[in-house]
């Protein structure tokens, strides 16, 4: 079967179908009106996010297997919502599908946005469909709910906070890097790249102790998303690239190609949190559950010191923080 027999509403109603087997409360009516109605929990402010995903120039379709394409389409939203330490709640799902695409990748991709989005307690409750003249265009916007008095923003970070990134960094664009290559990544690499994990359950958890003075998730890389975060709070930061946290298999690649450090620097896809703690709520960091491993990286300054790193030999170098930018020539 492909999309010209099954048509826009053939398409949208197996959608339907596929979600409406999943109950969420707070939803009058998702798919299948002019709009979602909606309530959020009293005394939650809505949080709302959207991401672009264009076919070759954020995925390839020879190197994408199409579930975990759906499941990280998911996993980037929801990142943002951790960000600010929310939960998500519902998305919505914006498509242009080029004509000649197999309706068997498409089930693919849906099955694992929904596996996603259920196993991030989000509905599915809204988009559009229509036909892409060029690429496969995924649009997908994340609505999500924090109680008031929670919200995480990027601009409160002061000079002394200590600066904490979640999990490890690198992995995915060293994925990415061996693809561009023509070789295979080692697997663990290549699950960051293809299925990363957006840290809801990390960020809720530190936004309901009240212990980030700012927060941001890494997408376009440590440095770019750092600098992001010290350009909203004005503060500069000393960044110690030592302690940066990283997985075996990427010490491994590190140890034969030292260069690659770049990689968890500015390299980008992480989908970790990056936030700040101020001098006294650090301890607390220690009480948080033990899968939710948060490592101290450095330490916000005046803004006057801009982003330096610190060398091993104990040499302070300024960097500037970029990342990636689609702009780029
Ligand atoms: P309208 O013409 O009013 O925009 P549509 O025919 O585009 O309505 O959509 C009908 C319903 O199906 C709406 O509830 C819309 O949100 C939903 N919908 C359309 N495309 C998608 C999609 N790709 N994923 C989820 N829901 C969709
Ligand atoms: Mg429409």
């Amino acid at each position: 079967m492909n999309l010209s027999r099954l048509g826009e509403f053939g398409f949208i109603e197996r959608i339907r179908q596929a979600v409406s087997a999943t109950a969420q409360s707070g939803v009058r009516i998702g798919i299948g009106d002019d709009c979602a109605v909606l309530e959020l929990p009293p005394g939650e402010l809505l949080l709302t996010s959207t991401d672009l995903l264009i076919e070759e120039v954020h995925f390839r379709s020879d190197w994408s297997d199409w579930r975990s394409l759906g499941e990280k389409s998911v996993a980037v939203n929801v990142s943002d919502i951790a960000a600010m330490g929310g939960r998500p709640r519902h998305l919505y799902l914006g498509l242009a599908i080029p004509a000649k695409r197999p309706l068997a990748d498409l089930d693919r991709f849906l099955e694992g946005f929904l596996a996603a989005a259920a196993d991030y307690g989000a509905l599915l409750v809204g988009g559009d469909t229509c036909r892409s003249p060029g690429p496969l265009m995924i649009s997908v916007t994340v609505e999500g709910a924090t109680p008031a008095n929670q919200v995480v923003y990027r601009s409160g970070a002061r000079p002394g906070d200590g600066i904490y990134v979640s999990g490890v960094l690198g992995d995915s664009a060293l994925a990415l890097r061996c693809l561009r290559d023509g070789r295979s990544p080692e697997a663990e690499l290549a699950e960051r790249h293809y299925r990363p994990r957006a840290r809801v359950a990390l960020g809720r958890a530190l936004a309901e102790a009240g212990l980030p003075s700012a927060m941001i998730d890494v997408s376009d890389g440590l440095l770019a998303d750092l600098g992001h975060l010290l350009r909203a709070s004005a503060v500069g930061a000393r960044l110690e690239p030592g302690r940066i946290p990283l997985s075996p298999g990427f010490r491994r690649a590190l140890a034969a190609e030292p260069a690659l450090m770049e990689l968890a620097l500015s390299g980008g896809e992480d989908y970790e949190l990056l936030f700040t703690v101020s001098g006294e709520r650090q301890s607390r960091l220690a009480a948080l559950p033990g899968d939710l491993a948060v490592t101290r990286i450095g330490t916000v300054t005046t803004a006057d010191r801009g982003l330096r790193l610190l060398e091993p030999t104990g040499r302070e170098r300024t960097v500037e923080a970029r990342g990636f930018n689609h702009f780029d020539g």
